[in-house]
């Protein structure tokens, strides 16, 4: 659809509404109601806040996909309202509500086939959950090119860089600079890392997050995630994608140009911004989101990201490199190992050495099929759970 045909109003479905970003999104909504209105909301089996969501927005369709979850909430709302599930569900709930925007905001990789299914029904895609872009970047973006539909991120650091870039030639990009707040261990030694507990690693010094990216913002796996979601989001090889610590959270990220000249995005750190501009763009829309004021910023302050301490980035730039199913296995088993150490099964640092394990026996399938993409991501599961076993 062209920029100028879309609708002012957009009709916005929320895949992953209980989590972090979810909310932020009905806030948004709340905020913007002459543009933004939900009309369905999905979630794995957080019935109590989907059950409350439904009644605060008045959606007649949701999703849940544990099918325990579904029966709970079937109890507690209305036969009015439609509740599909199983992860079978998610694919109904696209099909059947009639959005012209879908919000993909689930944790993991349970949001591509959706995402895919609403690429199929040209309705755009506002996307959260990198990991969907990670794993299939370049079907999600072919797709995508092939049904006229729009991709806009929700990432702050790739909303921050689609701001940057608008209407400006791609050839005059000499670098995406993604700037990372640094995590709770920018100042830690190797050493420091080997003794980091869960509730340490928990502690985001500047967004308050789900529990999933948190880890990956410690262990620094969700900047390398970012790095490839910025290749394919943006068109540019790896090569042309740095990283730069940035601990007040006030730049989102940046663009050079071939004339060395810099364009950053910058705001408070809310979701709430991206979110917003995702759903009106082109069009800026004033809303109670507090402005900057520079006499209050002390300082802003950065720095050069420290790979000889966080693995995670020098492994996400080789998988970005070799393409292929290597970001599906990085991704897939890096989940793997968040969970372990969520539950206290496997120490931080086990977290990017076994996944630097299980993309070393991977035997990586250029130009992958949709098939092989899922099988690789299966086969990277598997291999890290067996790793992971202590
Ligand atoms: P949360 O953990 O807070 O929320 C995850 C959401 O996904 C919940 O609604 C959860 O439902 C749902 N969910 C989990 N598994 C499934 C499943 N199998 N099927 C359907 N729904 C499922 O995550 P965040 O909101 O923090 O992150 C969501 C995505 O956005 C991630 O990919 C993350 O990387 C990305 N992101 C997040 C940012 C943030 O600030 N939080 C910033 C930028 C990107 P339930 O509650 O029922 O379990």
């Amino acid at each position: 659809m062209a920029e100028s045909q879309r609708p002012h109003r957009r009709k916005v479905l929320v895949l992953g509404s209980t989590g972090s970003i979810g909310h932020s999104a009905l806030k948004v909504a709340k905020d913007i109601p002459d543009r933004m209105e939900i009309v369905g909301l999905a979630a794995h089996r957080s019935v109590e806040t989907i059950v409350k969501q439904v009644t605060e927005t008045g959606v007649k369709q949701v999703a849940i996909t544990d099918p325990e979850a579904a029966k709970q909430a079937r109890q507690l709302l209305s036969p009015e309202v439609t509740i599909f599930d199983g992860s079978e569900g998610l694919m109904e709930l696209v099909r059947a509500t009639e959005a012209d925007m879908v919000l993909v905001a689930i944790v993991g990789t349970a949001g591509l086939a959706p995402a895919l299914e609403a690429i199929e029904l040209g309705k755009d895609l506002a996307v959260a959950s990198k990991e969907i872009l990670v794993m299939a970047g370049e079907a999600v973006m072919t797709a995508a090119q092939r049904k006229g539909v729009w991709i806009l991120p929700v990432d702050s650091e790739h909303n921050a860089i689609f701001q940057c870039l608008e209407h400006r030639d791609p050839a005059h990009i000499r670098r995406l600079l993604l700037t990372a707040s640094g995590g709770p261990f920018r100042k830690s030694t190797s050493q420091d890392l080997e003794q980091v507990t869960v509730e340490q690693a928990l502690k985001h010094p500047t967004w308050n997050m789900g529990r999933k990216i948190t880890i990956d913002s410690a262990t620094m796996f969700n900047k390398g995630l970012e790095m490839i979601e910025a290749r394919w989001l943006f068109g540019v090889p790896m090569s042309r994608v740095d990283v730069v610590v940035h601990p007040q959270s006030i730049v989102h990220s940046m663009v050079e140009f071939i004339d060395s000249s810099v364009i950053a995005q910058l705001s408070h750190s809310d979701m709430c911004f991206p979110i917003q501009y995702a759903v009106t763009w082109p069009d800026r829309v004033s809303n109670t989101l507090p402005p900057l004021d520079f006499a209050k910023l002390a300082s802003l302050h950065f720095e050069a990201p420290r790979e000889d301490v966080f693995p995670a980035l020098r492994l996400a730039r080789h998988a970005g490199e070799k393409g292929g199913t290597l970001p599906a296995v990085m991704n897939a088993a890096n989940e793997v190992v968040v969970e372990a150490f969520l539950h206290e099964q496997i120490k931080f640092s086990d977290i990017w050495r076994t996944v630097e394990q299980v993309m070393d026996k991977h035997e990586n399938i250029e130009h992958p099929s949709l098939e092989a993409i899922i099988d690789a991501d299966a086969w990277a599961r598997r291999t890290a759970e067996t790793l992971s076993v202590r």
